[in-house]
């Protein structure tokens, strides 16, 4: 049985743990490794290395930052294939998604490539005789990253590259679920010349993480993952004196008006309800049908979800491959019980799947749910799975109200042929991210991620600039050459003022 290493100051390293999880090949149900889940020492061997790397690295050049930013982004482009090929294999999805992630992660570190322009303080001069003002933003030190399963590659990828970028060093505790690509990652650092120790990967679970967020040793703790968690990591960090950014779960709503073409509509909201198997943060998870819209719209809904082609994620003929687990597949499959015990009419049931050649992996067909209620468990809960909620509106104010009224706010959309129908809702809606016509409006890496409400703890968005003011401090220095000048500057026991 192959067993994943941790990476520990440049190295492979088994780490001193006893206990480790089994890493499972979701579409066969078979375990294929072993993932090692540490012990606080294996922690705390990565954040000495971290830490020992520090002040060296934040010694280091701009220029050769981002030199080795630009070989790490380019063997991120020829190992894509293996990237995805990991990926797929261990969460799942299929290789054409993989890729998807796999080119936005590496968008992120293409904007720490121009990190130089970011760091660039302000200088203000003569504000008073002889003295001048300049801002610097510094690093912080060792930072630590703990993230889900969903997107191996990409989520970690919103971390590392800026604060690496921006002189810090970096310790990731990626998911145990799907752990491979982390430690690949860190050996493409190491090619790119980027030194020993500035990057460190730790395996593991609940003790990996309480060690990451009690150690005195880490400044900074980016979290991204379930709501609940989010929370844990964020008092516990903050309360240990950390820095802290935590993105949690969603519930992710498009409004279909009546004026929306609908098979668009329904194109858009299948892929974004059924990709990677509604395992990304960003899914539509509930269709808001206003008025006319409904009926024509589920019967649209209805005929693409049928036609989703279920199956392993290396099959090329693939849209959806399984859940990341038995235990997720067997959750899947109990919420759409319970929501048609609940009164939601099940138009498409994915339960009981099973894929010729594959019979006992974790596969799920995609479920769509008419006449579902605010009141109902497959509308409160985040269901992370191949599942469409469809809830009735009359009015747009009615779904807007409905959205606002939910406790997530990550993602949200509209679809309509109306512009001022979508401005009233960009403006009302209390979401972080929302879509005109667009079903998963993941911004850019030069804009930053984040969610309102119980989609982000704390207040802090992830990379572009708002990671760079995350993973820095400012510094304003005061400037006098008094040798120059004597006569301007008389030392006041009063308050000073600019004179
Ligand atoms: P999760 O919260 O179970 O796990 C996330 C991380 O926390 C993992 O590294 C895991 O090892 C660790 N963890 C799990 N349980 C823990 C515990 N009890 N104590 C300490 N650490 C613990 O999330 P997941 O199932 O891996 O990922 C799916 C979730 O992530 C969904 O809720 C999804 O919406 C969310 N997510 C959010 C975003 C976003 O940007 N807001 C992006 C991707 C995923």
């Amino acid at each position: 049985m192959k067993t994943i290493d941790h990476w520990i100051n440049g190295s492979p390293a088994p780490g001193t743990s006893t206990r480790s999880a089994p890493v499972w090949n979701p579409a066969t149900g078979r375990e294929q490794a072993r993932v090692p889940l540490a012990a606080p020492a294996d922690v705390d061997a990565a954040v000495s290395a971290a830490g020992a790397a520090f002040d060296a690295w934040r010694d280091s050049s701009l220029s050769q930052r981002t030199r080795i930013m630009f070989a790490f982004r380019e063997l991120l482009v020829r190992h894509e294939d293996e990237l995805a090929e990991l990926v797929s294999a261990e969460h799942g999805k299929v290789i054409d998604d993989a890729r998807g992630e796999i080119v936005r992660g590496r968008e992120v570190v293409e904007y720490a490539c121009g990190i130089a322009q970011e760091l660039k303080g302000g200088h203000s001069d003569q504000v008073s005789r002889g003295v001048d003002v300049h801002t610097l933003r510094q690093p912080l030190g060792v930072c630590a990253g703990i993230t889900p399963f969903n997107f191996p590659v990409m989520v970690p990828l919103w971390m590392h590259p800026i604060a690496i970028a921006t002189g810090n060093t970096f310790v990731l505790k990626p998911s145990e679920r799907d752990p491979s690509a982390s430690t690949l990652i860190a050996r493409l650092y190491a090619e790119a010349g980027l030194p020993d120790g500035v990057f460190n990967v730790v395996h593991g679970d609940r003790e990996a993480v309480d060690a990451v967020l009690d150690h005195p040793g880490i400044a900074a703790v980016s979290f991204v993952g379930s709501t609940p968690i989010a929370r844990y990591v964020h008092q516990r960090a903050t309360a240990a004196g950390k820095r802290v950014q935590a993105l949690g779960g969603a519930k992710n709503h498009a409004v279909v008006l009546p004026d929306a073409d609908l098979d668009f509509a329904a194109d858009q909201l299948t892929a974004a309800a059924f990709g990677s198997a509604g395992e990304r943060c960003m899914a539509v998870s509930v269709a808001v049908a206003v008025g006319d819209a409904a009926d024509a719209l589920v019967a649209v809904l209805e005929h693409r979800a049928r036609a989703i082609r279920v199956g392993p994620g290396n099959d090329p003929d693939t849209d959806m491959g399984p859940l990341i687990t038995q235990a997720a597949r067997e959750r899947i499959e109990a919420a759409v019980g319970a929501a048609a015990a609940q009164g939601a009419t099940v138009v498409v049931d994915g339960r009981g799947l099973k894929v010729d050649g594959h019979e006992d992996g974790f596969f799920v067909g995609p479920s769509v749910l008419d006449n579902v209620t605010p009141a109902m468990d497959a509308y409160r809960e985040e269901l992370f799975g191949p599942v469409l909620a469809v809830v009735r509106a009359a009015t747009l104010d009615e779904a807007i109200a409905l959205i606002n009224a939910n406790p997530y706010g990550n993602g949200t959309a509209i679809f309509t042929a109306d512009g001022g129908a979508a401005r009233r809702f960009q403006r009302a809606v209390n979401v972080g991210m929302v879509g005109v016509n667009v079903p998963i409006p993941v911004p850019m890496s030069y804009y930053s991620f984040g969610g309102w409400k119980d989609s982000l703890i704390g207040d802090s968005p992830i990379h572009g600039p708002e990671g760079v003011r995350f993973y820095t401090r400012p510094k304003v220095i005061t400037t006098r050459w008094p040798h120059t000048n004597t006569a301007a500057s008389p030392a006041a026991f009063s308050f000073p003022t600019a004179g």
